[in-house]
């Protein structure tokens, strides 16, 4: 059914339950983020809850429109096209872990390089159909050029806050879009609270993660996708690199929307995987108790987080999944990097590396089974921080041809 209007939607906040009409609320739940302050895990993230009998009125398997389960109006869409990326199986992974069919999602293949395009696509039509000119977000790199790309391809201006540490790719993407860069001397909670104060003062959306809650609907079109991959079949697991928890709850809202609108029958159990360093969801998984880590470390930059802004609603997530949680070290990280390119030519940066480090982990492996796909979510492109492969590979010193010529037998 092509044309039909968009699906009734209103939100619901997570913690509460109390539901609100589509514009009566921006950002979080305003009895909810009453007493919230920069800094803290975000309280009242709201989630949009769609009139499934609608979805399952019009939807059809056979021809599936996914412009269903869409929260703004296609007609307000950003020209650049995101998501499509490609599903395929990978046979050397599968005898690398002894494990059966396993799959990636390649959402390095987006237009900025990762999955973070497909929440700035929506951020970005919400701020076109509400005649907002300006987006701001504050980010540690991936967030904030995918912003500025999706912007750059509407004429719109992408407002940047950036701790100066992020990986000079990601920067340099951010300038060449046309971004507008603020480099924060400070850490990623400075610039959090910057952009807040600039979308406070001036007329303009607020894109930060979690905060604004069509970045969660946005990341939600990879399970979409990953269904529609895998022959309409809910796979078994999908393995998610996880920060802030946004990315692993978009999967889970996925999913939920198709079992909600009669699609599946089931959800795949989300498995999240965190740096041993970067563990704040983790540990509250654990411990069933949350509190924020003093500081993050890892060179996973994308998944560097001490205060995930989503940790309640990525605890349910993984929770309601069957899913589970692992943490994983730098050097599981930068090996897996090696051998997920080594084994499969995908090039992915250290934090989308993470999920073939986990699968590779004894804890995650032995909870698989040979039924059902097993879906890595490689998150973002390799390309976008090379310093830290950088330091473990050697390019070797070259030769003249002579000398390689008389010791060819040796290659
Ligand atoms: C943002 C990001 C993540 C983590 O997503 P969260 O929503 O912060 O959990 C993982 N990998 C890449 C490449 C990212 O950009
Ligand atoms: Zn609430």
């Amino acid at each position: 059914m092509v044309g039909h209007q968009l699906t009734p939607f209103n939100y619901r906040c997570t913690q509460c339950g109390r539901h609100f009409e589509r514009d009566a609320v921006t950002y979080l739940c305003p009895h909810c983020s009453i007493a919230y302050q920069a800094g803290q895990t975000l309280c009242g993230v709201l989630q949009a809850e769609f009139d499934y009998d609608y979805i399952r009125r019009y939807f059809n398997p056979a021809a599936p429109d996914w412009q269903l389960f869409s929260a703004v109006e296609a007609s307000f869409s950003p020209s650049l096209p995101v998501g499509q990326t490609p599903y395929f199986q990978a046979y050397q992974l599968e005898s690398l872990s002894g494990l059966s069919n396993i799959y990636l999602k390649n959402d390095g293949l987006n237009p900025s390089g990762s999955l973070k395009d497909r929440a700035s696509y929506l951020v970005v039509a919400e701020a076109k159909r509400k005649d907002i000119d300006t987006v701001v977000t504050a980010s540690t790199g991936n967030a904030a050029s995918a912003l500025a790309a999706v912007c750059a391809s509407c004429g719109m201006k992408a407002v940047i806050f950036a701790p100066a540490s992020a990986p000079k790719a990601k920067l340099l993407q951010i300038l060449l879009y046309g971004g507008q860069l603020i480099t924060v001397d400070g850490s990623y909670d400075d610039a959090f609270s910057l952009s807040l104060a600039y979308s406070q003062r001036n007329n303009v959306l607020n894109r930060n993660t979690a905060y604004h809650p069509l970045t969660i609907e946005g990341k939600k079109s990879a399970a979409l996708e990953i269904l529609t991959q895998n022959g309409m079949h809910p796979p078994q697991a999908v393995i998610v690199p996880v920060g802030d928890g946004v990315i692993i709850s978009g999967m889970y809202k996925g999913f939920y929307d198709l079992m909600d609108s009669g699609i599946t029958d089931r959800l795949p159990r989300l498995i999240g995987v965190q740096a041993e360093k970067s563990a704040a969801i983790h540990r509250y998984l654990q411990t069933g108790c949350f509190s924020a880590l003093k500081t993050a470390q890892t060179i996973a930059d994308s998944i560097s987080v001490a205060v995930p802004s989503n940790a309640y609603m990525a605890r349910q997530a993984i929770l309601q999944s069957g899913g589970f949680t692992l943490t994983v070290s730098d050097e599981d990280i930068m090996q897996a990097q090696q051998l997920l390119a080594a084994n499969s030519g995908i090039f992915a940066e250290p934090a989308a590396a993470a999920t073939l480090a986990g699968l590779l982990k004894d804890d995650c492996r032995n909870e698989l089974n040979s039924k059902g796909s097993i879906v890595l979510l490689i998150t973002g492109h390799g390309l976008k921080d090379i310093a830290t492969p950088l330091e473990q590979m050697r390019i070797p010193a070259a030769q003249k041809p002579q000398a390689i010529l008389d010791n060819m037998e040796a290659i």
